[in-house]
């Protein structure tokens, strides 16, 4: 097996119909080695010529595949599960090289999304309808779920395999061909993905990938043969991509951005609530959706908290990615950097308490790539800039309240909700903050509490616009279409015409 994408190429091209494909555009953007600072390769944008070839393309796969028994594309996953596995470091590295996080860190994103590939090689149990033998009248009645056609997927930044992992395994498997938009910032990855389902035989056509930019979100969501999208992504596009997917009857998930709170109750374990604070905080410098981002300290834990992460903080290592025992990398791009660095500004503008700034202490490497180091405030307060916005960097924000129940408030009242986290020796507590709490996943003493490949993932409120979370069985059902069949065989009890509601006595 020779595999050409395990190592990134210059110029980043699409894939489409099982090749590599440059596209017939000649707009192409920068992207960089973040730990550098320095442009490292360019991507092909799309036009939209090249989104309606690898539409074409996906359709054209559509019939073959769709029509394949379940074990049969089971099997296909199978295989691309362990071809994921064999070539984990090198998905890696390509994830350090654009991203910029730790090589570790890039692995267990690997891992995470191969869990995913998992999940959808049980795609025979999973597409299994219900049956009711003799409904009546000699009718039996079941159901059975469709795939929709091709659909596609737009993928932010931060998670540049695992967020494609969420939505192409569960497509694919349950028979739909699939078109990936990935992020611009860092699209390596992609090719690898598409070189890796063709090894493991997926038919040309059914995997695509389309690099760009709004013109080939555009010309994806317009496109009448696209069944459905599903958009992980920041806020303000997440809704344009609904409406305006919606707008051309499309089916749309479409996640979107988040401000992750963490309750520390006065009775948690306190140094376990720092050690979690600062790896939820500033690991993958603060470029996760389910990053905490603020701590909500209760009565009168706050000070000992504050003492505990900022002695933690310092010992942190912030450097290239790819260099060995490193806690943390750089941001992704300059302007990233920058708007995280204007965001320090504020809050210090709009009087919050600096206890740790990020923007001292880069020097020689960190001078020249994307670095920020990890940024504490204190006494921040609802009305701030730096506790309304989602800061996406390693800032963290310690917000105090005097009682559980208005950390609940201060929550609920947000209007982001994807994750939350509640850090407690009290079981009354706990079970109270599980109920109350309006966001869509929760954590007891675990910070990130992303869901496994078999439960399913989403938040709530400005942070997910439509009906389903992704992957898992919401995934199974996304993808699908349920159809209801009632079937009679002559030589049954046929009753002639009938002309009021069926109905059994
Ligand atoms: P982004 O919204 O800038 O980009 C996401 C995708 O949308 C990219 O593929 C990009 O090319 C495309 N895009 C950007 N601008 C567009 C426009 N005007 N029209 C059409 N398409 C456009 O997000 P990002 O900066 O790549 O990623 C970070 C954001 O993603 C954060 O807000 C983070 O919280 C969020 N995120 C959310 C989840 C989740 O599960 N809720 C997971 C990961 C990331």
């Amino acid at each position: 097996m020779t595999l050409h994408f395990t190592q990134a190429p210059d110029l980043i091209t699409h894939w489409i119909a099982g090749t590599a494909d440059a596209g017939h555009s000649e707009r192409r953007a920068d992207v960089f080695n973040p730990a550098k600072g320095k442009v490292a390769r360019q991507v092909a944008l799309a036009s939209r010529a090249d989104v309606h070839r690898a539409v074409a393309a996906a359709s054209a796969a559509f019939g073959e595949w769709s029509e394949a028994a379940p074990q049969r594309r089971a099997r296909v996953m199978f295989k691309f599960r362990d071809l994921v596995e064999a070539h984990t470091q090198d998905i890696a590295r390509l994830i350090t090289l654009e991203h910029g996080k730790t090589l570790p860190d890039a692995a267990g994103e690997v891992q995470r999304g191969l869990e995913v590939i998992e999940f959808a090689c049980g795609i025979p149990q999973l597409l299994k309808g219900q049956h009711n033998h003799g409904i009546g009248g000699g009718i039996d009645h079941w159901s059975q779920r469709h795939p929709l056609g091709v659909v596609a997927g737009i993928t932010p930044f931060n998670f540049p395999f695992m967020v494609p992992m969420w939505m192409a395994p569960m497509a694919l498997a349950t028979g739909n061909t699939f078109i990936l938009k990935p992020s611009e910032r860092d699209p390596s990855p992609s090719l690898l993905i598409a070189e890796l389902l063709k090894e493991a035989g997926l038919p040309a056509g059914a995997f695509n990938v389309i690099q760009g930019d709004k013109e080939a979100v555009d010309a994806l969501l317009e496109h009448p043969q696209v069944q459905a999208v599903s958009f992980v992504g920041s806020t303000p596009i997440a809704k344009y991509i609904q409406q305006t997917g919606i707008a051309h009857g499309k089916r749309v998930q479409a996640l979107g951005g988040a401000k992750n709170h963490m309750v520390v109750m006065p009775d948690a374990d306190l140094d376990g609530a720092a050690d979690a604070l600062i790896g939820a905080a500033y690991g993958s410098a603060g470029e996760r959706c389910m990053a905490i981002s603020v701590a909500v300290a209760v009565g009168s834990c706050a000070d000992a908290l504050i003492e505990k992460i900022v002695a933690r903080a310092h010992t942190l290592k912030v450097g290239a990615g790819d260099t060995a025992n490193m806690d943390m990398g750089p941001l992704v791009t300059a302007a990233h950097r920058d708007k995280v660095a204007g965001y320090i500004d504020t809050g210090f503008m709009e009087g919050a308490k600096l206890i740790m700034d990020g923007r001292q202490g880069l020097t020689g490497e960190l001078a020249q790539g994307f670095f920020i180091n990890p940024t504490l405030f204190d006494q921040v307060t609802p009305e701030m800039t730096i506790y309304q916005e989602e800061i996406f960097g390693p800032v963290l924000c310690v917000v105090r309240v005097p009682t559980f129940a208005a950390a609940v408030d201060l929550i609920n009242e947000h209007h982001f909700g994807n994750g939350v986290a509640c850090f407690t020796r009290d079981g009354a507590t706990a079970q109270a903050f599980v109920q109350k709490i309006q966001v869509g996943m929760v954590g007891i003493n675990v910070p990130i509490p992303v869901p496994m490949a078999w439960h399913s993932f989403g938040g709530w409120k400005s942070s997910l616009f439509g009906d389903h979370h992704i992957y898992g069985e919401e995934g199974v059902r996304f993808y699908t279409r349920y159809k209801s069949i009632m079937q009679r065989w002559p030589g049954s009890e046929s009753k002639g015409p009938e002309f009021v509601m069926p109905v059994n006595k």
